[in-house]
């Protein structure tokens, strides 16, 4: 870094340089207007001398006062030029660091009052210049956390609405008497209560998640205890669809350090996905192995697969592909959105991969080895 680019970055340098330029300037229009100003103040009591000597009055007194006279006026005259010269530069070098500082302050009482698309110019690249980009940063951080808590709120009502319009309808036509007392109306109601109580289950779970405040029970575990107990727990569904399940875990995978419960959670949504996106006839694998002192656990289906623009989407909250199909098979779109959450609270990766619509996709997780 050159000397001058040193300078540009340092409010203490630049601070440093802007007194120096004012000790100079000072100094140097003292010396400027001292020898301006000399020779007119000489001149004048030159004359008032010669005109005491010609009245025969005290010479030498005479002679000394003058001189004395002629001395502190250049002094004086010199010095309220060189100190408002100063001033004038002071006044400069303050606003130059002061209005950076102000155009923050305004800023930052924007944002105090919620309005986050504020951002602050500061050219400079000093600290200040560096202040201004963190407070930029931050105010943009602040815009994306209030679209996003606009955003839950609009996703939970149109969430909401659907179950309970349902239900009013269905109330509706019982006491109008359109609809029969019968159980197929009841059953009806109940599916849709059963899916509010999930919708509201998995917000709590979400808003858990998000704040990191899911405790996690982690401990020494093998990977098939992990992985085969979630698998049996699905197995007959696979079996009702006609969906092939298989596992792919070796023996000799060594011990991961996570808690059991919250995985065999991931691997259920994992599951239960690819089971409900899966037609009848297709495969589902679930296959672990170890890579660079992590296990990697895959959950790979030969089902619709999902299209390269919803990839980077399909972990958001409420994200869905096919939102009918999701919605119709009880889907809340936060699933996968728990579900990464709680594999990085185990400081793990999970990511999904597809080769395209109809070509099945792959959602693949790590977790720590316990060594
Ligand atoms: P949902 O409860 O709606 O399934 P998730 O968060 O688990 O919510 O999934 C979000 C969306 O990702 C789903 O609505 C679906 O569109 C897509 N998705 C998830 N898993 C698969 C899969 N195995 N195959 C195709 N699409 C999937």
């Amino acid at each position: 870094m050159s000397p001058l680019q040193r300078i540009r970055r340092s409010l203490g340098w630049k601070l440093f340089l802007s007194y120096v330029l004012i000790v100079i300037v000072a100094v140097v229009v003292l010396a400027g207007t001292a020898n301006f100003h000399t020779s007119t103040a000489l001149n004048r009591h030159i004359v008032e001398m010669q005109a005491a000597l010609l009245q025969g009055t005290d010479t030498a007194a005479n002679l000394d006062a003058s001189l004395h006279a002629a001395i502190n006026e250049i002094i004086g005259v010199a010095g309220l030029v060189a100190i408002l010269v100063a001033v004038i530069v002071s006044v400069f070098t303050v606003r130059r660091i002061v209005t950076p500082l102000q155009a923050l302050i305004a800023g930052s009482q924007h944002i105090a009052g919620g309005e986050y698309h504020q951002r602050v110019h500061v050219a400079s690249q000093d600290e200040v210049g560096a202040l201004a980009q963190a407070f930029n940063q931050m105010a943009e951080a602040l815009e994306q956390t209030d679209r996003r808590r606009l955003e839950l709120i609009g996703n939970v009502a149109h969430e909401l609405r659907t179950p309970l319009s349902s239900i009013r309808g269905t109330m509706e036509g019982l006491v109008d008497g359109v609809l029969p007392p019968d159980s197929a109306t009841f059953l009806g109601v109940q599916h849709e209560v059963a899916r509010l109580q999930r919708l509201v289950h998995d917000l709590e779970e979400l808003s858990r998640a998000e704040a990191g405040q899911i405790p996690l029970n982690r401990r020494s575990v093998d990977a098939r205890v992990l992985i085969v107990p979630a698998v049996e727990r699905l197995k007959s569904q696979f079996e009702d669809k006609g969906v092939a399940l298989s596992v792919d875990v070796p023996l000799s995978l060594p011990a991961v350090w996570a808690d059991p419960g919250r995985v065999t959670q991931v691997l259920l949504n994992l599951l239960g996905n690819a089971l409900q996106y899966t037609p009848p006839g297709g495969q589902v694998s679930v296959r672990a192995w170890c890579e660079d002192q992590e296990m990697l656990v895959a959950v790979q289906d030969t089902g619709l697969g999902i299209a390269p623009e919803h990839l980077p989407h399909i972990f958001e909250r409420f994200y869905r592909v096919d939102k009918s199909r999701s919605r119709a098979g009880g889907g809340s779109g936060i699933g996968l959105t728990i579900s990464r959450h709680l594999v990085e609270a185990h400081s793990g990766r999970m990511w999904a991969a597809s080769p395209g619509t109809g070509q099945g996709s792959t959602f693949t997780f790590s977790l720590p080895l316990a060594s």
